[in-house]
């Protein structure tokens, strides 16, 4: 039998100590009738999970039962009789002896297996609590064993998922790791850029400290220039408004109204003129000097000599004017004659320069230029506005500001037609009526109501509202019967400049007129309609020309009444047929034979005109 010495054991959890006096157990090898007893003792004892071979080695260490009790040599010898010496069959009282012998042995051994019996039992009541103790000790273990292993699954489980988040704290960390890493990288490169900065900062603040210092410098020089600048710009404005005295003085010794002739060439296919019938003579100081007189020469009649009478003489009339441009003046000159004339309406001067003559004379040609768009015969108006835009642009340096806006409008049969309409556009004239009216509650403009007024900066915005005028006139003559040439055109320049620095402002119109032939009433018309409707026309004109007349008459004679109202012409330009304002004349005449009649008339008209004065003008400054 194995034997390991356990001298007690503990009980895990309850710490319970079993004693092992309690676990002992009857020697069964030699005691053959309490084998059963001790086998069945045994089993429960074998379930038990404390049963240890300690309790085997207390039970073996005791003496055997049947050494205790049983007369060993009554045994012995019985024993070696049964071997030995068998008793014969007869010996029946040594047999019976034997027995008795035997039986009083196994009486003896009976009552100590009792006695041991009884032993056993009364140890057997603890040894079964103990059993039971310790059985539901060993539950509770089970349980505790039970939970234990749940706790560990769970616990494994939860190792797993802490392992896998080990690993991702890991993979976390190493990332970090290598950025944190980069990023020192980093900072050492930002150093480095840093301190790269630093030494450039510190360049770049030198060098801007010398710059402030020439900075300062370079101001304080500005402020000495600018300080010029004001002083000069001053004496410049001085300069400016001298010459814009200077100017009026030049203006008004010429006189505020003044008159100029021009003859027109022969054009190709024109009867040729008798010599003399215009002639130029010099001026007190020859031919250098720009020409002032101009006569006529009426040939002498040759029907008389016919009759047999005598020839009428020649009749020369002479006629003085500012200025008589010849046949072979050029549009440039004339212009240049007039130009400063036309910047007077810059300086706030009401300027207004007529063309006036018969049909054929040249008005036209002189006023708008002559066919084919040939810069070189290009006409006052184009010229004039192409000036003044110059001169306003030249005067901006000096702070002056200038707005202009153009119209342009013709009175036929004193009825004004806008010549701006848009063919196709809405045509506002032709909706409603064009008269002239204030431009506004208390002022003293006036306008043309339903007309275009359009603002104009450039020359080309000018060029194209001619054209538009052209074609609405060639629409007209057309439809109306050389309509053109019997009717007054008005183009009108609103000129406004501003000067902030001095809180200047002028206004002045610049209106350039191209009249209606001023040809008398032809004695041969007849009374049928289309001679009654020419007739009216030439009678509305000659009202209108002559009432211009007797304005500036009136004006001369400084009457108290002006009869603007007496022709739309007069009425719509009265603003700038006042003392105040300048006027140029031309008289155009035709160097023809046929025309010579009409050419005197012209004359005559003119020479009124040029004796008249009509005061000082004034700007309309503010
Ligand atoms: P008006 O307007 O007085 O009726 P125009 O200006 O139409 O006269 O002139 C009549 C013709 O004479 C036009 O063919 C024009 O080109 C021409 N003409 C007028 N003046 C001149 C001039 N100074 N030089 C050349 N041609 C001229
Ligand atoms: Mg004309």
């Amino acid at each position: 039998m194995k034997t390991i010495l356990f001298p007690q054991k503990r009980i895990r959890g309850t710490g319970t100590t079993i004693p092992m006096s309690c676990l002992k157990e009857p020697t069964v090898a030699t005691i053959p009738r309490a084998k059963k007893q001790v086998t069945a003792q045994k089993a429960p004892l074998k379930s038990r999970p404390w049963h240890t071979p300690a309790a085997t080695t207390d039970v073996k260490s005791r003496k055997p039962i049947s050494t205790i009790s049983a007369p060993k040599p009554a045994v012995s010898s019985t024993t070696a009789r049964k071997g030995a010496d068998k008793r014969p069959a007869w010996d029946v009282k040594g047999q019976l002896c034997d027995l008795r012998k035997e039986f009083s042995a196994c009486q003896v051994q009976a009552e100590v297996l009792t006695r041991e019996n009884l032993e056993l039992r009364s140890q057997l009541g603890p040894a079964e609590q103990a059993a039971r103790t310790l059985e539901a000790e060993n539950k509770s273990l089970i349980r505790e064993l039970t939970e234990a292993q749940a706790q560990t699954k769970e616990d494994q489980l939860e190792l797993v998922k802490l392992g896998a988040r080990v690993q991702e704290l890991e993979e976390f960390l190493r990332t970090q790791e290598s950025l944190i890493q980069s990023m020192q990288e980093k900072q050492l490169q930002l150093q480095e850029d840093r301190k790269d900065l630093a030494t450039r900062l510190e360049n770049q603040e030198k060098q801007l400290q010398e710059s402030v210092a020439a900075l300062a410098k370079s101001q304080a020089e500005i402020t000495a220039q600018a300080a010029l600048l004001a002083e000069r710009t001053e004496n410049l404005h001085c300069l400016e408004m001298e010459r814009r005295h200077l100017l009026n003085q030049l203006q008004e010794l010429k006189g505020n109204i003044r008159v100029f002739c021009r003859v027109r060439p022969v054009l190709p296919g024109e009867p040729v003129p008798p010599p003399g019938l215009i002639s130029f003579p010099p001026g007190p100081r020859g031919a250098s000097e720009p020409s002032t007189q101009l006569s006529l020469t009426r040939p002498s009649d040759d029907r008389c000599s016919i009759i047999g009478k005598l020839p009428s003489p020649p009749v020369r009339y002479d006629f003085s004017f500012d200025q008589v441009f010849l046949p072979d003046s050029r549009q440039n000159e004339v212009f240049e004659e007039v130009s400063l004339l036309v910047q007077s309406a810059l300086d706030g001067y009401p300027v207004c320069i007529f063309a006036y003559g018969q049909t054929g004379s040249g008005k036209t040609f002189t006023m708008e230029g002559g066919p084919g768009g040939d810069p070189q015969v290009e006409g006052l108006i184009p010229r004039a506005v192409r000036h003044l835009f110059s001169v306003a642009k030249k005067l901006e340096v000096q702070g002056w500001s200038y707005t202009f806006v153009a119209s342009y409008v013709e009175i036929y049969n004193e009825t004004i037609r806008d010549l701006l309409v848009r063919v196709g556009g809405p045509q506002k004239c032709q909706g409603g009526e064009c008269e002239i009216r204030l431009a506004g509650p208390g002022s003293k403009d006036l306008i043309v109501t339903n007309a275009q007024y359009v603002p104009v900066s450039c020359e080309e915005e000018v060029e194209s509202l001619l054209h538009l005028a052209r074609q609405n006139r060639a629409v007209a003559r057309t439809t109306q019967n050389e309509q053109s040439s019997r009717s007054h055109s008005v183009f009108q320049l609103q000129i406004s400049g501003r000067h902030m620095g001095q809180n200047l402002h002028c206004t002045a119109p610049l209106n350039l007129v191209d009249l209606a032939g001023s040809e008398r009433l032809d004695p041969g018309l007849s009374t049928g309609p289309a001679d009654r409707e020419r007739l009216k026309e030439t009678q509305a004109i000659n009202s209108s020309l002559s009432t211009l007349g007797l304005v500036i008459m009136a004006l001369s004679n400084k009457e108290s009444h002006v009869p603007y109202r007496n022709s739309k012409l007069t009425y719509l330009l009265q603003n700038s047929l006042r003392g105040n304002s300048k006027m140029l004349m031309f008289v155009n005449i035709s160097p023809l034979e046929e025309n010579f009649s009409e050419s005197l008339n012209s004359l005559r008209f003119a020479s009124k005109v040029n004796q008249c004065v009509i005061g000082t003008a004034r700007a309309n400054k503010k």
